[in-house]
């Protein structure tokens, strides 16, 4: 990126920026949520439109100048909407908790009751976890994974919802490593004359690149941000039918938020033309098979894998099999050049801040390139810091030895000298 001007008049942001530039190519990010946005992404983001205040939407703002905002907003949303099969996109929602938070304002009352996958079966805390005002203002039953397969019970779902009779039914994971069946979800959000969400935050590139079934045609309204797999700039989207599009609008504003973030939507925009070429295709299959390879060799060096592998992007690791934990290694791994985050494993025996298990994602090294082979010896290297808990000096050697091994591989939107 061009950081003159930074580098001129703020000298400590300035390094800060250069230093996590520096971080982001030599380590190993494995981050389910995170990813490398584009230049292109990056420099629409860092361009004047965040000068832009546009209340309202395309036609109907409450300030003037909107020429050029208005344009950019209705790129974005027609790109959203030809890339993913959608009548309806609302691009303005700030991220992806304030996007479904806009939903539970459109749909629901205050005291509706929702139901979700319950946040330690890998569910997210807007999905009506007890701490997050999903889970305070509407009242929240939360549904998890079977004990004995660790894949979601659709019986199980379905017998629950009778007897709940939920409003709203929420299915979306952002530690679930298999394929969703959102038709199912429709057919039991049918049965019991519920709502149906889909929060695809994780898995929107995936959909659009069509390795993972999309939800559009089984949901009432899809969530998602566009910063995970989809690759874009930090920000949320919702997707809906024409039917709920002036209810989805009005509760994003004036129900919940102000003036959107206009340099956002010209990311987003940008992102979505990236998404629908043929090169997203082939990353997005590239991310599973890179996945699957990842937890292939894990599981041949004796890390329990939950579900046995992974269908996305996805790989849940129990590390109890290796006689560590989930915080010690998370935090080993980050010395050795491997981020990844500690995460509870379904009916895990620890407790949420030390749990057992590790989560990993292959959208970032996708992003830069990496295949089978690189995912196999990621998997070697996360095997042999498993070895090295206490060996501080053995943990630096194998941070350079990651360092060098991530060279090969560019990093979208990083240039190091
Ligand atoms: C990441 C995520 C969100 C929240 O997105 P933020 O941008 O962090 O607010 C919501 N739902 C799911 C399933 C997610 O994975």
């Amino acid at each position: 990126m061009c950081l003159e001007n930074i580098r001129k008049s703020d000298v400590e942001v300035y390094d800060l920026i250069k230093a996590e530039e520096r971080r982001q190519y030599d380590k190993i990010r494995l981050i389910a949520s995170e990813n490398y946005a584009s230049a292109a992404v990056m420099e629409a983001t860092g361009s004047v439109f965040t000068n832009k205040y546009s209340e309202g939407y395309a036609g109907k703002r409450y300030y003037e100048g909107q020429q050029l905002v208005d344009q950019v907003e209705t790129l974005a949303i027609e790109r959203a909407k030809a890339l993913f099969g959608a009548e309806h996109a609302n691009v303005q929602p700030y991220s992806g908790s304030p996007a479904n938070l806009a939903v539970y304002f459109a749909l629901l009352k205050p005291g509706d009751k929702v139901m979700g996958l319950a946040l330690p079966h890998g569910g997210h805390l807007t999905h009506g976890w007890n701490v997050s005002i999903t889970g305070a203002y509407y009242q929240a039953v939360q549904y998890g994974v079977s004990e004995t397969t660790h894949l979601l019970d659709y019986d199980a779902i379905r017998e629950q919802a009778r007897r709940e009779r939920p409003r709203m039914i929420i299915a979306g994971a952002t530690a679930y490593s298999r394929i969703i069946d959102f038709a199912a979800f429709a057919d039991i959000a049918r049965e019991v004359d519920a709502m149906l969400l889909v929060d695809m935050a994780h898995i929107a590139g995936l959909v659009a690149g069509g390795v993972h079934p999309s939800p559009i045609p089984h949901a009432h309204v899809v969530s998602t941000t566009t910063h995970k797999t989809l690759r874009g700039p930090r920000g949320g989207m919702l997707l809906c039918r024409a039917d709920l599009a002036d209810a989805i609008d009005k509760a994003v504003f004036p129900g919940l938020q102000g003036g959107p973030h206009n340099h956002t939507t010209a990311g987003i925009a940008v992102a979505l033309k990236e998404a629908a070429q043929p090169e997203f295709k082939a990353y997005a299959t590239q991310i599973v098979k890179n996945a699957q390879a990842l937890a292939d060799e894990l599981m041949a060096r004796g890390f329990r894998v939950i579900t046995g592998g992974t269908d996305n992007h996805l790989v849940l690791v129990d590390v109890t099999s290796k006689g560590t934990r989930g915080k010690k290694l998370a935090k080993v791994l980050d010395r050795c050049g491997i981020v990844c985050n500690m995460n509870t494993v379904p009916f895990d025996p620890r407790k949420p801040f030390d749990p057992s298990g590790i989560r990993l994602g292959s959208a970032a090294v996708t992003s830069r390139g990496m295949k089978e082979a690189q995912a196999r010896q990621i998997a070697a290297f996360i095997d042999r810091a498993t070895t090295l808990i206490d060996d501080l000096d053995a943990q630096a050697r194998l941070q350079e030895e990651v360092k060098e091994f991530c060279k090969p591989f560019p990093a979208p939107g990083i240039v190091v000298e």
